[in-house]
């Protein structure tokens, strides 16, 4: 009788300590802990930024089959080799080797991308920069690189924003990785007109030849990774590849936060 007075009493107080600790943590959660920035749900304890349901299904988008030429998402069957790439870019030309990303621009990741690049919400950058590391570390190129180099604003737009939202992303990978050097070599030489709205002849003519190496540069046998936050047509990281390519880069490769311009989107 007494067992069992007693192995009751434990048993509640167990229940009591789990009840208390588990309302503890929902009281830190609530007042500590960020929202999920997908979501806006809980974020559990040990991770960062967004939810576990959310980063599962980020990762899950990942390892999506992308085409290499172009980096829209494609069944595994429309893959071909990263030459020819997919139906959507059949015949099309990249200065680029291959691309890859973190993921479609729509929805919350949109949103995010948005906001850091034009509403000065530089907080986003930790999200982001989480969600870019684990694509790049997915890419089948992200061994091979010696240097990443942001895709410069003119200085003229870099004075009123105040930074370049590619920019700080490369910083991140290159303070992640000891390997990879931060190349601030290359400069956008024009002020060009903003791509959005423009036609996709319109952003070829937009930013032909805006971008040139510093003198003297040279990346001969090197492999430079272009970091952008979104990848349209393709027409500025072409631009900024060829400029890489005249210096003597071996491979030029391009990582963006979003892949726009997807099939039914
Ligand atoms: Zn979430
Ligand atoms: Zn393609």
């Amino acid at each position: 009788m007494c067992f069992w007075l007693v192995l009751f009493i434990i048993s509640g107080v167990e229940n009591i300590i789990k009840i208390a600790r588990n309302f503890g943590r929902t009281l830190f959660r609530f007042i500590v802990q960020d929202d999920c920035h997908f979501c806006g749900g809980f974020v559990d304890e040990g991770e960062r930024f967004f939810c576990a349901q959310c980063k599962a299904e980020i990762r899950m988008s990942l390892t999506q089959a992308c085409c290499k030429k172009c980096g829209k998402e494609v069944s595994e069957y429309g893959i071909t080799e990263s030459e020819f790439g997919c139906g959507r870019c059949f015949g099309e030309e990249f200065a680029f080797d291959n691309i890859s990303s973190a993921g479609v621009y729509q929805g919350h990741l949109r949103e995010m991308i948005l906001k850091f690049k034009l509403s000065d919400r530089t907080e986003l950058l930790e999200p982001l920069s989480e969600l870019f590391a684990m694509a790049f570390a997915q890419a089948d190129f992200s061994e091979q690189i010696d240097y990443v180099a942001a895709v410069p604003m003119h200085w003229r737009k870099r004075f009123g924003r105040g930074y370049n939202p590619p920019q700080l992303i490369a910083k991140k990978i290159c303070r992640s990785k000891s390997n990879i050097k931060l190349c601030n070599d290359i400069v956008r030489v024009r002020n060009t007109e903003n791509q959005a709205g423009l036609t996709v002849a319109g952003r070829k003519r937009n930013v032909k030849g805006a971008f040139a190496l510093r003198c003297g540069s040279d990346f001969s046998g090197k492999n430079v990774c272009l970091i952008d936050d979104v990848k349209t047509t393709g027409a500025t990281l072409n631009e900024c590849a060829k400029a890489f390519r005249q210096a003597g880069a071996e491979k030029v490769f391009a990582m963006v936060l979003a892949v726009a311009g997807q099939k039914g989107r």
